[in-house]
């Protein structure tokens, strides 16, 4: 069992201990709103960090703060360190599964035929690369462009939570299958729920196809534009054209 599977489960069983001591009259001990939604939410919480109490007060800092990483096993096999770009104070962040190739070389986010694809949607909203976010969930490639491991997810995680943090966005757009059950729930299917609102960190996110997987299969651009369109509407964003 993982760390986060570990905590889960310490939470359900916490969660029906309280049940049970007030289904028998006890009183309950004081539980602040916070912990009581934790325990609501189970495995699906993710705390909100106050921005003052990162150690950090800028993405740049927190650029500096994750150093030349070595947290995890990706680091040996990476060229770049792919952090992320885009406005600081972007009200729309995408979040893609992990550097490819070319991200690797480059240290830049979605460069590579995926995010020619992404830069055209990103346009299609009548938006710039500059004026959202772009970043992933792990922030080196893994070998062979295998999926990242839970391990390096539950490592670089933290990271993605406080670049979230320090952005404050409106809406996330999780970009495939490994992002959405990431920030969402394991349990998440992308054929299944892309297009359905959920939420990250209590910010309303939009999970959608991957644009790598719109480059093998074109017929499911339609799908992610009415993804796109139902994020535009919620950032009041005029209807330009389809992708
Ligand atoms: N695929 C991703 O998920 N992220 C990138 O940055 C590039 C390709």
């Amino acid at each position: 069992m993982n760390a986060r599977d570990e905590i889960a489960d310490i939470v359900v069983q916490v969660k029906r201990q309280l049940m049970y001591g007030q289904e028998i009259g006890l009183e309950t001990p004081y539980l602040s709103a916070r912990s009581l939604t934790y325990l609501d939410r189970g495995p699906q919480a993710h705390a909100i960090p106050s921005p003052e109490k990162l150690p950090y007060h800028s993405l740049q800092e927190l650029d500096q703060f994750i150093g030349d990483c070595d947290r995890c096993k990706l680091s040996k096999g990476r060229n770049h360190i792919v952090f992320g770009e885009g406005n600081p104070h972007a009200r729309l962040v995408f979040v893609g599964e992990a550097p490819g190739m070319e991200e690797d070389l480059t240290g830049k986010p979605f460069v590579g035929q995926a995010g020619k694809l992404l830069t055209d949607i990103i346009k299609a909203m009548g938006l710039t690369r500059d004026e959202v976010y772009i970043c992933n969930i792990v922030k080196c490639h893994p070998p062979g462009n295998r999926d990242p491991e839970a391990e390096e997810i539950e490592t670089c995680l933290p990271f993605l939570k406080a670049q979230i943090t320090l952005i404050q966005p409106e809406v996330i757009c999780a970009l495939g299958r490994i992002s959405a059950q990431s920030l969402v729930d394991k349990s998440l299917k992308i054929t299944r729920d892309r297009g359905q609102w959920r939420s990250f960190m209590d910010i309303p996110l939009m999970p959608t196809y991957h644009p790598a997987y719109l480059l093998r299969y074109p017929q499911a651009k339609r799908q992610v534009w009415e993804d796109v369109q139902d994020i535009m509407k919620a950032l009041g964003l005029k209807n330009l054209r389809e992708v």
